[in-house]
């Protein structure tokens, strides 16, 4: 390969996306390369529109226009009233969940999991989540964590940060395919998890 900085840059930032390994990487810069107008320049203006005016609210973790500034304990997007807030690690959980209308609150994106690589506890907003928690009159904790071995670890340390609350604590039923990732499940299954979720915290409620 012929050794351009650009290029070798390029790979190395593609190869960090999630499910692309070098080779893939390769492939998908020659495709822009090869298709400069109509991939690059379209993708390096949508990219610095999305970085500038998008971001994640520090206390929910979801996304939001960055011009809308969440105040430390007041999340201003979150307009409805719910007591439940339902906990996934990612963005992609949220959107599979809201698209089969089967739970109506709050969420709580984590970001990641405990032991994803590079994943300090401190930034998957959980001291924020213990929060929300107290402050909004929350009375139901879902676990909608991944059936991963990192998925259960997050909710097990979730479930000991909670322990000073008495909110509720529940866990998807285990419809849940062992490894199986929230994102990727389909209507049926998710609806049977919610449907059937257990309590696991020992507390009042
Ligand atoms: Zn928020």
């Amino acid at each position: 390969m012929q050794n351009l900085d650009e290029i070798e840059n390029l790979i190395k930032l593609i190869s960090k996306l999630p499910g692309l390994g070098p080779k893939s990487a390769k492939r998908i810069v020659l495709k822009l390369i090869n298709n400069r107008d109509e991939l690059i320049k379209p993708m390096a203006k949508t990219l610095a529109e999305v970085y500038k005016n998008i971001s994640r609210c520090k206390i929910c973790g979801t996304l939001k226009l960055t011009s809308i500034e969440c105040s430390y304990n007041e999340c201003k997007i979150l307009e409805k009233k719910y007591d439940k807030i339902c906990v996934v690690e990612n963005i992609s959980d949220q959107w599979s969940i809201e698209d089969s209308n089967i739970y109506k609150g709050y969420f709580h994106i984590l970001g990641g999991t405990i032991t994803s690589v590079g994943q300090k506890k401190e930034d998957l907003l959980i001291n924020s989540l213990v929060d929300r928690v107290k402050n909004d009159k929350i009375e139901e904790v879902i676990l909608a964590t991944s059936a991963t071995v990192e998925g259960q670890t997050t909710a097990y340390y979730i479930q000991d940060s909670l322990k000073d609350t008495d909110v509720k604590i529940t866990k998807l039923a285990q419809g849940l395919p062992v490894g199986g990732e929230i994102e990727s499940l389909d209507d049926g299954t998710l609806f049977s998890a919610f449907k059937n979720r257990s309590k696991i915290n020992s507390n009042t409620n």
